[in-house]
């Protein structure tokens, strides 16, 4: 059983947002920074992704925009990235004996090994770094390195995650707080309705059904919708609906997988 817990920092559009701490102006408008002798776009801004310039991009090929959409566009000063890259591992090994720097501008930490709030810690590593550095971070939290890295990527995307994403901490995603998650438990749970399961092992193939059965029929989901309901709360309370849908867009090719034999089953729990 694998206990571990993986974040992984990176900081949003790195050059980019180096930049910008010493050049406020360059916020809320697109920036790309180009590589050594100024030939390809290696980092953009939020804007100038939106606008559709590709990472690794020549800048020739996106001149057009570029002139048209009057983005920013500055040679790399690698001299100041990997300054503002020692003071944000600087933070970040603080925050951690486990700390593996990856790159210029990513770092994992490995978090089990430490009793925190993982999203808590998260949250304000993040505001840490940012006050102390200007620079933005997106975490995202798992129990490998590379579902921390799928984690990240989700944190980026989704605005309402407030730049953290963690896929750990809950055995559902809808998270409620008992250890049932069956349809007696969630009546109880969530309706507070005692449902009696006596006649969940009677004799269904006989044609006459008694009355006790034919109840038992309607009780076993006459409250999935009310439960549904409730279910919905939560998520949208958690800011879990994005998450939801994408799992129930993924169960195609989740099936697929089963069906190719994967093992790893990323939607298990224990209970
Ligand atoms: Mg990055």
């Amino acid at each position: 059983m694998n206990n571990k817990v993986f974040a992984l920092i990176d900081c949003n559009a790195f050059y980019v947002s180096c930049e910008r701490v010493f050049n406020p102006k360059l916020n809320n408008r697109p920036v790309v920074a180009l590589s050594n002798n100024d030939g390809c776009i290696i980092s953009r801004s939020k804007e100038a992704k939106a606008l559709g310039i590709k990472m690794g991009v020549p800048l020739f090929k996106v001149k057009d925009i570029v002139e048209k959409e009057n983005v920013f566009v500055f040679s790399s000063n690698y001299t100041l990235y990997a300054d503002m890259s020692r003071r944000v591992m600087n933070i970040i090994s603080y925050s951690s004996p486990h700390t593996e720097i990856y790159s210029i501008d990513e770092a994992f930490v490995e978090l089990s090994s430490l009793s925190i709030d993982y999203e808590e810690y998260a949250h304000q590593l993040r505001k840490t770094i940012l006050q102390h550095t200007g620079i933005p971070v997106s975490i995202g939290i798992a129990s490998t390195k590379t579902l921390s890295k799928v984690a990240n990527h989700k944190a980026k995307k989704d605005e309402t995650l407030n730049g953290v994403c963690s896929l750990v901490g809950h055995k559902n995603i809808d998270r409620t707080y008992s250890q049932g998650h069956g349809y007696k438990d969630l009546c109880k749970e969530l309706l507070n309705i005692d449902i009696s399961k006596k006649q969940q092992s009677s004799d269904w193939s006989n044609p006459d059904l008694t009355k006790e059965q034919i109840n038992y029929a309607a009780t076993d989901v006459m409250h999935l919708h009310a439960i549904k309901i409730k279910l919905d709360e939560i998520l949208k309370r958690q800011n879990r609906e994005l998450l939801v849908e994408a799992c129930i867009k993924f169960l195609p090719i989740r099936v697929e997988l089963d069906l190719r034999g994967w093992e790893n089953d990323i939607f298990s729990h224990s209970n």
